[in-house]
């Protein structure tokens, strides 16, 4: 009996959502919250774990759920890691003033595939074959979804059934799960694996060349590199064996760059002006590496190659939208007009210590009677599989709060959307890839978590 005097005090569905804390949400998602919330009470109510309805409280566990829901999972974070190309906080930042003029383009009808002299289908992929074939100074290119997809494309279209060799010293896993000897295979092609993991010498690649062999494929070590007793083939041999016997060449870039790399890093890892020289039949390289811009394969070579790639049915699968080709068509307008510090990640990458020191300086300034700070020299990574294990100088801002350990700073910060590093037991913030707009949120949260 008194059972059902509660239940019948649980509010009825159509009378409840009116209230107006309710006003102008989405009733397909709040409409099932209130159902469920109701389901759970009447069985507690009847198992007597609780012995009231409380409408207020009931409204307000509803709107927790409901703004769990539609709070976008998708969001800007802070990345105070210090690791300029990181894959896992969305590698190369897009450059605002090229994002700026593709929405104009992608908002709007545009001639995507439409041949505006004569009036009837165009190609895709021609919007960028001028400019680019002038920045590189190379026959022909194409774009596709991802680098990946680009190696996936050729393998599939020129090594089908046939035989591809590869150095054992270069057959590389990618974070995620980009496996050279496994994107072969599923590509159809037959790898075929030459040399020692330290040691690879061209012999090795011409002694096991057969009637089967179509390609000599070199592959960056984008995340390890090998040291001691080595040695490796450079692209331009391979290129050049590959020319004498009639096989195709192709540089598996990973990440590929413009310009010369700063902190004497460019003689490691050769621009991709120095590698055109060697004249690679095939090439390819992340568009979102340290090329900074955004998300895309691009593959340079020759002329009939691509066009044998551009025929795959494939290629409808892998192709890249608007966005991402007006994107990069303004990037390439800027390379071309050397206006590298446009694209952040090179802005970044190009930062000198002296300025990462006044930018760390604005922030301790607001923040340093609340917790205990300190500017630090440091060294961080460029990131993105562009130079393994090579470090590059950076500044950073160590910050102790309270009694708290490094990893409870660390939880708390990201809480906030503010990813740091622990280094030698302390939490830091790494200025090489914060953004002096962002010193003014930094030190709110700051204050913020130094208060509560
Ligand atoms: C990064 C990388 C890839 C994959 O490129 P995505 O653009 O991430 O698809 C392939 N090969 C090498 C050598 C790489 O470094």
């Amino acid at each position: 009996m008194l059972k059902n005097h509660l239940l019948k005090a649980i509010p009825k569905v159509d009378k409840f959502i009116e209230h107006s804390d309710f006003e102008n949400l989405s009733k397909p998602i709040i409409m099932p919250l209130i159902r469920e919330s109701f389901d759970l009470l009447r069985a507690e109510l009847l198992s007597a774990k609780v012995h009231s309805v409380n409408e207020d409280k009931l409204r307000q566990n509803i709107l927790v759920k409901y703004n769990d829901i539609m709070t976008p999972s998708l969001q800007k974070v802070i990345n105070a890691t210090g690791v300029i190309v990181h894959t896992n906080l969305g590698r190369s930042l897009i450059n605002p003033e090229s994002f700026d003029k593709a929405k104009e383009i992608a908002t709007s009808y545009n001639n995507l595939e439409y041949d505006l002299d004569k009036g009837k289908r165009g190609e895709r992929y021609s919007h960028l074959s001028k400019l680019f074939t002038k920045l590189l100074d190379c026959e022909d290119v194409l774009v596709v979804n991802n680098n990946a997809s680009a190696v996936f494309l050729i393998l599939n279209t020129f090594a089908k059934r046939k035989e591809v060799i590869v150095s054992r010293g270069e057959l590389v896993e990618i974070g995620g799960s980009f496996r050279i000897p496994e994107v072969m295979k599923n590509s159809g092609a037959k790898l075929v694996e030459v040399g020692a993991t330290n040691k690879t010498h061209l012999c090795d690649y011409e002694e096991n060349i057969t009637e089967r062999t179509k390609m000599l494929m070199k592959v960056h070590k984008s995340n390890y590199s090998i040291e001691g007793f080595t040695s490796e083939v450079a692209f331009k041999e391979i290129a050049k064996l590959a020319k004498e016997k009639g096989l195709i060449d192709y540089f598996d870039l990973g990440s590929g760059h413009l310009v010369d790399l700063p902190y004497g890093l460019s003689h490691s890892e050769p621009s991709l002006h120095e590698i055109m020289k060697d004249d690679p039949s095939l090439l390819s390289f992340s568009g979102d590496k340290l090329f900074g811009s955004v998300q895309a394969g691009i593959i340079v070579g020759k002329k009939e190659l691509i066009a044998k790639l551009k025929k795959n049915q494939l290629l409808r699968m892998l192709r890249v939208d608007k966005l991402t080709l007006s994107i990069l068509t303004q990037d390439i307008q800027s390379m071309l007009l050397n206006r590298y510090e446009n694209l952040p990640t090179l802005g970044m990458l190009f930062k000198d210590v002296d300025t990462l020191k006044k930018n760390a300086q604005v922030l301790t300034d607001e923040i340093k009677d609340l917790v205990t700070c300190e500017i630090i020299e440091t060294t961080t990574l460029i990131g993105g599989g562009s130079t393994p294990n090579k470090k590059i100088p950076s500044i950073a801002v160590t910050i102790a709060l309270k009694n708290y350990s490094p990893n409870k700073i660390q939880k708390l910060f990201r809480e906030k959307n503010i990813i740091g590093r622990i280094e030698n037991e302390k939490f830091l913030l790494d200025f090489r890839t914060i953004d002096i707009n962002d010193i003014q949120y930094l030190s709110e949260s700051i204050k913020c978590l130094a208060t509560s």
